[in-house]
């Protein structure tokens, strides 16, 4: 059986080390049912901007891990305003986020970067958050399975079939991110299943069967319900929501 996987993206916010301090509170006074229960079947990781990664990790319980939102795929060197996966492992930081739909269109980032970075990131033994999906357009052009397996392919081309086993993908419509505007529990389970069998094809079915295929895009505490129960929904990458109380309503209700 594959980990609920469910992820807060924080994204840019929140805007004040104050405000921070109360996200932190609400999520260490939460009563997460099913991550005090000692088997931990469930598993919790937020993305903080990286000003806030070690601060929140040292205040934060221990059973919600970090990620950052992104890296370099450098280890260092004159790289102005970037991270390197090397230093996101010295500060034991367990995840990293590549490819988010925000990066690829507000910063340019191509598929070929983003499997660079997702190899350098795994060198350095970090787990992988890998975004990939589909916009508007291309979903109305029937091209939704062939975007996402371009996008995925472009990570085959550069890592190795044991590599997979560090990577938790994010199927995000870019449609869905923000807008309120959620993709249905049926259009979610069948591109989900479509990436699962791209990678049975591409990489290996062992693989395809085992890997985490989390869904985001506007989920919220009334949608997540119905979504999480899909045989191919493994969890959920949450962005607006991972901010406000709801999140621990939608940690709790898909167990
Ligand atoms: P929203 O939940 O705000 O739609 O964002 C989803 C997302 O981009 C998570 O990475």
């Amino acid at each position: 059986a594959r980990k609920f996987f469910v992820g807060g993206n924080f994204k840019m916010n929140p805007n004040t080390v104050a405000e921070k301090k109360k996200l932190v509170e609400l999520l260490n006074q939460a009563d997460i049912d099913s991550l005090i229960e000692a088997d931990l079947d469930l598993e919790v990781v937020v993305a903080p901007p990286s000003l806030y990664l070690l601060p929140l990790k040292d205040i934060l319980r221990p059973e919600i891990q970090v990620a950052a939102q992104n890296c370099y795929f450098k280890d260092s060197g004159a790289f102005t305003g970037e991270i390197s996966p090397a230093q996101l492992k010295d500060a034991a930081i367990p995840y990293v986020i590549l490819g988010h739909s925000e990066r690829r269109t507000l910063f340019h980032e191509s598929s070929a970067t983003v499997a660079q970075k997702t190899k350098a990131a795994i060198a350095s033994s970090l787990s992988v958050i890998l975004c990939i999906g589909e916009t508007l357009q291309e979903r109305e052009t029937d091209q939704t399975t062939q975007v996402c397996s371009a996008q995925l392919q472009a990570v085959v081309d550069e890592i190795s079939p044991d590599d997979w086993s560090k990577i938790v993908i994010a199927y995000e419509p870019v449609w869905a991110i923000g807008t309120g505007k959620v993709a249905t529990s049926k259009q979610a389970q069948d591109t989900h299943a479509d990436i699962r069998a791209f990678l049975a094809k591409a990489v290996s079915p062992a693989v395809a069967e085992s890997i985490r295929i989390i869904y985001g895009g506007s989920v919220n505490k009334g949608n997540c319900g119905e979504l999480g129960v899909q045989p191919d929904v493994d969890g959920f990458l949450v962005g607006g929501a991972s901010l406000k109380p709801e999140f621990v309503d939608i940690i709790n209700a898909t167990r």
